[in-house]
């Protein structure tokens, strides 16, 4: 009965009164709360929380979320969006939210503030995201074990392969962890598909655990637990801070990078709110709380301080990353599909 008087009611109203409706029901969210996810790691999404909530008096609820993660719950909550902002993570999910009309566009005016990279990201999705910091995908691992099993340190993509890593090395979950994605679509990039699944395949029998976070395997190995990691090499200087015998690689034959992004979320419920979030997001005092939370990727914005422990990418050999083809939802899907018949559930 209740159900046959909703739809009822649902008729009556009508798409435009149903969208006055919603439109009513933002303007009162709007008050004084955003929902973020947040891509980055905990300690920078606690300083970015609390330094907007402290400068605007908007009270940020925010959880930490991994890119694949996110653009999963995103699409998920899309008839009903739960989140306003999506903060950070590896810019290709960002693309394919975009494509997948997730995300609103938006011009903010600190555009003009931004590196050209991070308004290409911008332009690409028809300004439905936008980038916030870039960074070059390497690895790492630990000085100390590698010492104690006298295992050599390795130098190239190539090296990881080597039958004495076998159980020593980890990278994320590519379903859940935009780095993992990252990682795949540079294996493409470098040798071609076939042979970049070929070297999965192998890699596979030296990887210990496909952790969920792009984060994780670096963690691993600063706490000992695993010896080498497929990391963002920007990651790596704030292990070292911790005092963790970590050392990075810029892999021999040539490396992906991330452009590390934002979009709003379609149909936000604060949207005023998280304009306001994300041209803040986009200025040098917010962007530096990334060196801060001591994660050291390069701020899209030209004025944000650049810290010395930022990677120097003119000493790493960087491909030509496309984001154009690896940002898209089908090529995502297709590729992730492939990895999972082949590599992870296969019997390699
Ligand atoms: N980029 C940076 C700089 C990060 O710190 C993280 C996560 O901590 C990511 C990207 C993406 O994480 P994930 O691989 O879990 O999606």
């Amino acid at each position: 009965m209740k159900r046959h008087t909703n739809q009822v009611l649902n008729h009556a109203l009508g798409a435009g009164l149903l969208a006055l409706a919603m439109g009513a029901g933002a303007a009162r969210a709007d008050e004084g709360t955003l929902n973020v996810i947040c891509g980055v790691q905990t300690e920078w999404c606690s300083l970015v929380q609390t330094t907007f909530a402290r400068s605007t008096g908007i009270k940020v609820n925010m959880v930490q979320k991994g890119a694949g993660e996110a653009l999963a719950q995103i699409a998920a909550e899309s008839a009903n969006p739960k989140t306003d902002v999506w903060f950070g993570g590896t810019g290709d999910p960002h693309l394919q939210a975009a494509e997948k009309d997730l995300t609103v566009a938006y011009q903010s005016p600190n555009i003009n503030l931004l590196r050209d990279w991070a308004v290409s990201q911008a332009r690409q999705a028809r300004y439905k995201t936008v980038g916030l910091y870039s960074g070059p995908l390497g690895f790492a691992y630990n000085t100390e074990l590698l010492a104690k099993k006298k295992l050599p340190p390795p130098a190239c993509w190539a090296d990881l392969l080597k039958p004495q890593y076998k159980g020593e090395v980890q990278m994320a979950n590519p379903n859940s962890s935009g780095t993992a994605y990252l990682a795949i679509a540079t294996m493409v990039q470098i040798s071609g598909e076939d042979k970049a699944f070929e070297y999965l395949k192998a890699l596979h029998r030296n990887i210990s655990q496909y952790p969920r976070s792009g984060a994780g395997p670096l963690k691993n190995v600063s706490h000992g637990e695993n010896t080498i990691a497929v990391a963002w090499i920007h990651d790596v200087p704030g292990e070292v801070m911790q005092g963790f015998p970590v050392k990075s690689v810029a892999p021999c034959e040539g490396t992906g990078y991330e452009i590390g992004s934002m979009s709003i979320i379609k149909g936000a419920r604060n949207l005023s709110n998280a304009k306001k979030f994300y041209d803040w997001a986009l200025t040098a005092p917010a962007q530096e709380l990334g060196a801060a939370a001591k994660q050291f990727q390069l701020p899209s914005n030209r004025d944000a301080k650049v810290d010395p422990r930022v990677p120097d990418v003119k000493r790493i050999k960087l491909i030509d990353y496309d984001f154009e083809k690896y940002g898209k939802a089908s090529e995502r899907r297709r590729l992730l599909e492939r990895w999972e018949r082949e590599v992870n559930g296969a019997n390699n």
